[in-house]
């Protein structure tokens, strides 16, 4: 039995396991020499926040062959951490492929750091220690009063975490 909270990511664990199939697949049969390859890169595709409705039902169906094709237990099993997730944790999914989210923080290129404009207060520590150089300076106006705050451009952001590991007020948060 392996336990896990929610800072698991199901998608990333689904292949966290077939990495493994794929290292110690003996390669005599192609269901599970080449499917669990194309498995292995449908689940990069999705963790990446590059998955479309499309991948999951390929994920599903592809699974399914392989399970019932591969000559030998471990082929036969390789997918089951995919099938299990995908019933049981369809909803994380389809965040990955239609949100562009990672509910866990553990896919890199699903996470977007993000300043509070309430609580920076504009010290620009984390845009000095931008290695992208994403950050800028904004105005932003609250109820009664103007305020300088930070604000980062997320296409050109890295997810290096240097901003949010700079911030000493609290501004930056991970979503
Ligand atoms: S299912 Fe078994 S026989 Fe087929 S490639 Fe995998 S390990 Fe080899
Ligand atoms: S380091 Fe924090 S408080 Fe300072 S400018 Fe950046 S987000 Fe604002
Ligand atoms: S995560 Fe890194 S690249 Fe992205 S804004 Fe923060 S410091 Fe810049």
């Amino acid at each position: 039995m392996v336990v896990m909270d929610e800072t698991s990511c199901m998608p990333a664990i689904a292949k966290f396991y077939l990495e493994f199939t794929c290292e110690e697949s003996c390669g005599k049969c192609s269901p599970c020499r080449i499917g669990n390859k194309r498995l292995c890169e449908l689940l990069e595709k999705i963790t990446n926040g590059n998955g479309t409705m499309d991948d999951l039902n390929a994920l599903r169906n592809l699974a399914a062959v392989i399970k019932d094709s591969a000559l030998c237990g471990l082929g036969q099993t390789s997918p089951n951490p995919v099938l299990s997730t995908l019933d049981n944790f369809w909803d994380e999914y389809v965040e990955h492929v239609v949100d562009k989210k990672c509910r866990a923080g553990v896919c890199k290129k699903l996470m977007q750091y993000v300043i509070d404009p309430e609580k920076c207060i504009g010290c620009g520590k984390c845009a000095k220690n931008c290695p992208a150089e994403t950050i800028s300076r904004t105005d932003y106006t609250a109820p009664g009063h103007k305020l300088a705050s930070m604000v980062i451009e997320q296409s050109k952001c890295v997810k290096c975490g240097a901003c949010y590991q700079n911030c000493k007020f609290g501004a930056i948060s991970i979503k």
